[in-house]
């Protein structure tokens, strides 16, 4: 690898530290922007150059412009956007490539396309995948989308047209209930992602989301690193990732992998991403979204194959040729993944802050923390609740369950709620052990959680 020697990371929290690892086994020298926020985040600290950026809160990882000219001024030869904030944004990715800096990701047309799930359901029919059924032009008319609902049958689902992480997002068994539910979803939109606009899907009932990891580089070669399970989820946000699935068939896994290759091999995608569907009970699988980023929950494909999704992700926007083929990919074992939230689960998940008092954190065999918590760390209030993940990994599905009820006891954090009592209740319940869950699992027995 030859390009890049220097990347700007726009990001914070625990995947800017992340991607300052990958930078430094790399040796490549890694530079971080810092929200006043964010003086004293451990990331600012290990990084090996840091600017502040004037403004605060979401808005300073925000200002492209100046997160540009700083990289420039720097000498940096790249940026990586990790996740959220400007890693969708296809006019960032552009706008670095104008200014002769590498956009540590997909091409800008790739983001653009997958930023809206509509047409990304569109191009993906196109290339032979399976989508679930719906509209592919959003809608803000309510009467238009009774109608429309009627034609597909419900239960469908409405979702917001330009939104995410669960957001504007509501099912509807009923068409007497079509009305309220419309408004409460135009309304949530709105919100969130400043436009009511919606559309409408076929729901599918009981499904497990299944997503395959995908990397490819420059020369058209794609590879898939199996699967991963995020069925745990509360109110359509994942809380827990595992891979592989327990309880997948494996000629569902098999196809799911092909049909993803197949598809960005035809689309001619470059750079890390994921590939989402729904599996229902009958084994048929539905492409809902695709992700043109790192995700969160890429560890535990890390850790069950061994390739470190960041550093390929580096030498790919460098140039570099994939180093393995798909008969090199070993799978060994099963990982989860616990997001680890400042919320209170006594109190519906409402964000919660404060200063690490006590900060004990798991470790021992097969047990790996990706956070950037430490004692002392006041929380800053503007940012997502999100602030690390634990993994854990072992050969048999059993085990993994095991280490994950050991590591969860030994994790203490004090000076605010966090959802830790929760994933401590989920790894002993029986359906979580027998592997038996699917999207529904938490919100319907989050009684028995409590
Ligand atoms: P977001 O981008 O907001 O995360 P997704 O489209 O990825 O939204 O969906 C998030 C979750 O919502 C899915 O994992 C699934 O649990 C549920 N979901 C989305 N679409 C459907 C659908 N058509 N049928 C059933 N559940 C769905």
């Amino acid at each position: 690898m030859e390009k890049i020697s220097k990347i700007l990371i726009a990001n914070r929290g625990e995947i800017a530290l992340r991607i300052i690892r990958a930078c430094k086994e790399l040796e490549i020298k890694s530079v971080v922007i810092f929200s006043e926020e964010d003086v004293n985040g451990v990331w600012v600290a290990k990084a090996d150059e840091c600017y502040p950026i004037v403004g605060n809160s979401v808005d300073a990882y925000l200002k492209y412009n100046k997160i540009i000219d700083i990289a420039k001024k720097t000498k940096c030869d790249a940026i990586h956007p990790g996740y959220g904030f400007l890693s969708e944004s296809a006019e960032f990715a552009q706008e670095c490539e104008d200014n002769s800096l590498i956009f540590i990701g997909p091409k800008p047309q790739h983001i653009e396309l997958f930023g809206d799930k509509m047409a990304s359901k569109e191009a993906m029919k196109k290339v032979g995948v399976p989508v679930v059924e719906g509209i592919n032009t959003p809608i803000t008319d309510m009467d238009e989308g009774k109608k429309i609902a009627q034609k597909i049958g419900y239960p469908i689902i409405i979702k917001a047209a330009f939104g995410g992480g669960g957001r504007g997002m509501r099912i509807v068994h009923f068409a007497d209930d079509f009305a309220n539910m419309f408004e409460s979803a135009t309304n949530e939109s709105i919100k969130y992602f400043g436009k009511g606009d919606v559309f409408i899907e076929k729901y599918v009932q009981n499904p497990r989301h299944i997503e395959i990891q995908v990397v490819a580089d420059k020369y058209g070669n794609v590879l898939h690193l199996g699967e991963r399970d995020c069925s745990i989820q509360r109110r359509h946000q994942k809380v827990i990732e595992i891979t592989p699935s327990p309880l997948l068939n494996d000629e569902v896994r098999q196809r799911l992998c092909k049909i993803s290759v197949d598809a960005m091999k035809k689309l001619g995608y470059e750079s890390v991403g994921t590939v989402e569907f729904l599996v229902d009970e009958r084994d048929e699988v539905y492409f809902i979204e695709m992700n043109t980023r790192v995700q969160v929950e890429h560890p535990v494909t890390e850790i069950v194959t061994g390739v470190d999704i960041i550093q390929r992700m580096i030498e790919i926007a460098a140039g570099d040729k994939l180093k393995y083929t798909q008969e090199q990919i070993q799978f060994r074992g099963y990982a989860i993944e616990f997001r680890i939230n400042s919320e209170d689960p006594q109190n519906n998940f409402f964000p919660t802050t404060g200063t690490v008092k006590k900060y004990l954190t798991p470790g021992g065999p097969g047990v790996r923390l990706d956070t950037s918590l430490y004692s002392g760390y006041t929380l800053p209030t503007c940012y997502d609740s999100m602030l690390g993940k634990l993994i854990v990994w072992a050969l048999d599905w059993k085990g993994a369950v095991a280490k994950a009820r050991r590591a969860l006891d030994e994790f203490h954090i004090e000076g605010f709620k966090t959802n830790i009592p929760l994933h401590r209740e989920i790894v002993i319940d029986e359906s979580f052990k027998n592997g038996e869950f699917d999207t529904g699992y938490l919100d319907t027995n989050m009684d028995r959680f409590n």
